[in-house]
C-alpha cells in the first residue's frame, strides 16, 4: 500500500492528461468515487476526464462534475481520442476489463499508466499497472477518500468532492446498514460531514426523488410478481420487457428492487430479474454467507460481493426463473 502510494503520488506530481472510466451501468458508488476523484485531480491542475461505457440513471445526474462526463457509447470517436492522449487512467469500482463493454478495446490499446482502485473480489492484475483493491472497504469511494488522505492530500478535498464520495458510500452500503459497514467507514463519513456534506440532501437527491411511474412500477412488483420459495428462505421478483414497457422504464427506475424482496421475514436469498435493451439481467442479493457472487459467476457471467452480485441470463426471463428455482433448491 505505501509502495503504491508513493508511486501514485509521483504520478501526479504534474499535471497530466487524466481519464477516468468505471463500470458498465454506474450506480452510485461508481459514479460519486469518479466525480470525486475527478474534482480532487482537477483542483490540483491536471485536466481530467470521467468517461463511463454508458448511460446511467437520471437520479445520479446532480452530482457535481456530472456535466463534464462522457459517455462511451454514442460518442466513441471523442471517448477513443481523449483515451488515446491519456498519461494516465484510473479503473474504478471494477476489476475485470468486461464490465467496460465496448470502451475496454480502447482501454486495453493504451500506453497510459493504469491506476485501479476496487472493491470487488479476484482483481485481474494484468490491467493495471499500480493497485488499491481492498474487498474490505464499503464503497470504491471510501478507497479513494483513503488514498487521498493516505498521500496526505486531504486538504484537497472541498465540499463538492466530499459529497461524491459521501453519495458512494451512502449507496453501496444501502445507508449505512450491509455488513461492509464498521467504525471506520462511519468515521470516514463523519469527516465528510465536516467538509461540509449535508447528508440529508444527499439522502433526498437519491431517496425522495422519485418518479410516479417507478413508485407504481415498484407497487406492482411488490403486489403481482413477487415470488416466494419459504421452504428455501428465497425470493424472486421479475419484469419483462413488455411489463418496464408499461410503466414507462428508464434507467435506474429498478434500482433498489431487489432489497424489498429480501427483506421479507425468512428470505435470505433474493433475486430481481429484468428483461433490458434485449439482455436478461440478475440482480443476486442474499444474507449470512450465501455467496450470491458465485452464484452469479458460475450461472450467469457475472460476479460481484458476497451478498450483492449480479449477472446476465442468455435465455428468457421466464426460463432463467426456471433455472434459478433449481439453483436456489440447492442453497445451503
Ligand atoms: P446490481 O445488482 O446492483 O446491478 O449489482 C450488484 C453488484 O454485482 C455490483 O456492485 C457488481 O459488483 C456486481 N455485478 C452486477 N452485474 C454484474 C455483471 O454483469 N458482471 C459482474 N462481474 N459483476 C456484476
Ligand atoms: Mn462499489
Amino acid at each position: 500500500m505505501i509502495k503504491h502510494i508513493d508511486q501514485l503520488k509521483k504520478l501526479i506530481s504534474e499535471p497530466k492528461k487524466i481519464v477516468i472510466t468505471t463500470h458498465r451501468g454506474p450506480d452510485g458508488d461508481a459514479m460519486g468515487s469518479s466525480l470525486g476523484l475527478c474534482g480532487f485531480l482537477k483542483g490540483i491542475g491536471h485536466k481530467v476526464n470521467v468517461i463511463t461505457p454508458n448511460e446511467y440513471a437520471s437520479f445520479l445526474h446532480w452530482v457535481p462534475g456530472n456535466e463534464d462526463v462522457i459517455v462511451y457509447e454514442g460518442n466513441e470517436k471523442e471517448a477513443d481520442l481523449i483515451t488515446k492522449y491519456a498519461e494516465v487512467i484510473f479503473l474504478l469500482d471494477f476489476n475485470d476489463l468486461s464490465r467496460s463493454s465496448t470502451f475496454s478495446h480502447s482501454l486495453s490499446n493504451s500506453f497510459a499508466t493504469k491506476v485501479m482502485i476496487d472493491h470487488h473480489q479476484n482483481p485481474d492484475k494484468t490491467i493495471a499497472d499500480i493497485f488499491f483493491t481492498d474487498v474490505t472497504a464499503s464503497s470504491t469511494a471510501q478507497l479513494v477518500y483513503e488514498v487521498i488522505v493516505a498521500m496526505e492530500m486531504k486538504r484537497n478535498i472541498n465540499k463538492s468532492i466530499a459529497e461524491c464520495f459521501y453519495l458512494g458510500i451512502m449507496t453501496d452500503t444501502g445507508s449505512f446498514k450491509y455488513s461492509s459497514t464498521n467504525a471506520k467507514t462511519h468515521r470516514i463519513v463523519a469527516e465528510l460531514i465536516d467538509l461540509g456534506v449535508e447528508n440529508t440532501k444527499i439522502h433526498d437527491l437519491i431517496y425522495d426523488n422519485l418518479s410516479v411511474n417507478r413508485t407504481k412500477l415498484l407497487g406492482y412488483c411488490l403486489n403481482k410478481k413477487l415470488l416466494l420459495y419459504p421452504e428455501n428462505n428465497s425470493a424472486i421478483i421479475s419484469l419483462d420487457a413488455k411489463e418496464l414497457e408499461k410503466f414507462e422504464f428508464k434507467k435506474g427506475d429498478t434500482e433498489g428492487f431487489v432489497n424489498y424482496a429480501l427483506a421479507v421475514e425468512g428470505v435470505r436469498f433474493a433475486a430481481f430479474i429484468a428483461e433490458k435493451e434485449g439482455v436478461v439481467k440478475l440482480s443476486l442479493r442474499s444474507k449470512g454467507n450465501i455467496k450470491v457472487n458465485e452464484i452469479a459467476s458460475k450461472y450467469f457471467s457475472g460476479g460481484g460481493h458476497t451478498n450483492a452480485a449480479g449477472g446476465t441470463s442468455e435465455i428468457s426471463v421466464n426460463q432463467t426463473i426456471k433455472n434459478l428455482e433449481k439453483i436456489i433448491k440447492n442453497l445451503k
